[in-house]
């Protein structure tokens, strides 16, 4: 006999499985959470929201300078990283807790443990040995930093996890990686006052953003400071007495103060039991779903990025909050993953959603691309040599805006009212057709009047 009945158990008390949790307790049914690290999960205890507070830290440096252009004078601020990452913590803290309450103010049972499978309906939480029999089982495990190949001095390095807790601000950060997790680090230590080398085994930063983005976004960084090497890997890391000593492929080496890998991120799928329930993985490392995120086990489903479909936490949530219309709803949705808008909270900040151009010239007959690259008026009284980018890329037999890519300050803010626009559909006669709002960096958006190429593919005889 098992200790506990549950109508719903989630394993993992992240962004996916929060929200599922609480709209099934939502619907009448019994529900257990089990968390074996921090209630929240990545995006609130050590993703999205310490990253964004690390990155409002980092860019005072340039308000402070950029202020005398405007007028201002005696101003010598002091930045105190101890300070930074207690009030972080602090705010982090509070967060957990009103996660916990809204989920227990919900009826959900929250067990602070981790959940293993022993079998298909059948789970043990290893803190008190108790078992637990399901109905149905939610996996949102999540997914954890990926450090790559087994090189020397791995155990050396660390991931964006430890990031956050570090205990001063490194004079010197050398970081391997070129996605966005590893841009938005190299701002924020270069914000902060820290030497960055960034270092990417590809051809350029980004891989996946349009590539106009990617170029700017490396031009912008450069001119900030970081050292950007491409091409190279970390070959070997080696402790000496006051700092490490990185060696690249090529054989150039550099003396730092902290390494950093953010060479990608797993789905937690690893030593739980989903061989015993019988789970199937897919190609992609993840778990196998369908679109209503059922897995090959007719009662167990499992969203967020243990399914390794698009890794964010909007996209988390709505399929949390999908599965839990569908199986106790008696709403059957499936989550659309087109157009999904996304920022970069680099410096600058990105903002994109849909085709890159790369892609549209693939998918369709005619593309064309409107595009345009200014200094943001703040910039002129500040002195500060820097330059946003706005592209749109358009279905030219439709019209229809299927791509649009920023770079520069609010670009995330930006995009998420674009994303509504592309989301609707709207053509780039709908864009022109809507009056500008004067004096902002987003009216490029409408008033982008010249192609600055056209593409029209032949049809095949
Ligand atoms: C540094 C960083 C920055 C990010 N920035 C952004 C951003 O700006 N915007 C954005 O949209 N996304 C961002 N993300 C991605 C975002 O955090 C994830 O997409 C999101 O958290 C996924 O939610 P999830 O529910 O799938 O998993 P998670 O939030 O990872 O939750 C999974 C939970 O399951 C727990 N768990 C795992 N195994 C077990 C077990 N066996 N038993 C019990 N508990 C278990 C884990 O401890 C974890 O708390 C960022 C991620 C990182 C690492």
């Amino acid at each position: 006999m098992a200790d506990h009945n549950v109508d719903l158990f989630v394993v993992g008390a992240g962004s996916g499985g929060v929200r599922a949790a609480r709209i099934a307790a939502g619907y009448g049914a019994r529900v257990m959470i089990a968390e074996e690290y921090r209630v929240g999960g990545t995006c609130v205890i050590r993703g999205c929201v310490p990253k964004k507070l690390l990155v409002y830290a980092s860019r005072y440096a340039d308000d402070f300078e950029d202020a005398a252009g405007y007028g201002w004078s005696g101003l010598a601020p002091v930045f105190d990283w101890k300070k930074l990452i207690a009030n972080k913590d602090r705010e982090i803290a509070r967060l957990e807790l009103a996660y916990t309450t809204n989920l227990e103010r919900a009826k959900v049972a929250v067990v602070k443990t981790r959940a293993e499978l022993v079998d298909a309906h059948t789970l043990r939480l290893l803190a008190t040995g108790e078992t637990v029999r399901a109905r149905h089982i939610l996996i949102a495990t999540g997914a954890a930093p990926h450090m790559g190949a087994d090189i020397a001095g791995l155990e050396h390095v660390i991931s964006s996890n430890e990031a956050f807790h570090l205990q001063e601000l490194p004079k010197r950060i050398l970081i391997q990686g070129g996605g966005y997790i590893a841009v938005e680090f190299a701002g924020i230590f270069r914000g902060l006052g820290s030497e960055v080398t960034l270092v990417y085994r590809g051809e350029n930063i980004l891989r996946g953003f349009d590539d106009d983005v990617r170029e700017h976004l490396r031009a912008e960084m450069e001119r900030r400071g970081i050292k950007v090497i491409t091409k190279q890997t970390v070959d070997a890391v080696e402790k000496t007495d006051h700092c490490y000593c990185v060696e690249l492929s090529d054989r150039q080496s550099f003396m730092v103060d902290r390494v950093m890998f953010a060479t990608g991120r797993k789905p937690n799928v690893a030593g739980f039991g989903l061989e015993q329930a019988g789970v199937k993985l897919a190609q992609n490392g993840g778990i196998a779903v369908d679109k209503f995120s059922q897995s090959s086990v007719a009662h167990i489903h499992a969203v967020g990025d243990v399914t390794n479909r698009i890794n964010l936490t909007p996209v988390a949530i709505r399929e949390g909050h999908a599965f839990a219309d569908t199986v106790f709803g008696n709403k059957p949705t499936a989550v659309d993953h087109t157009d999904v808008p996304t920022a970069v909270f680099s410096e600058p900040e990105v903002g994109a959603i849909g085709l890159t151009e790369a892609q549209a010239r693939e998918r369709l007959p005619q593309v064309d691309i409107y595009k345009t690259s200014f200094r943001p008026m703040k910039m002129t009284l500040a002195g500060r040599d820097t330059r946003a980018f706005f592209k749109l890329v358009v279905d030219a037999a439709t019209d229809r805006v299927v791509g649009c890519h920023i770079v520069g300050p609010d670009a995330g803010e930006i995009i998420q009212l674009v994303g509504i626009a592309v989301k609707m559909k709207a053509t780039k006669a709908d864009f022109d057709a809507t009056m500008a709002v004067h004096p902002t960096a987003a009216e490029e958006l409408v008033t982008l009047r010249e192609k600055a190429m056209s593409y029209r593919r032949e049809a095949a005889e």
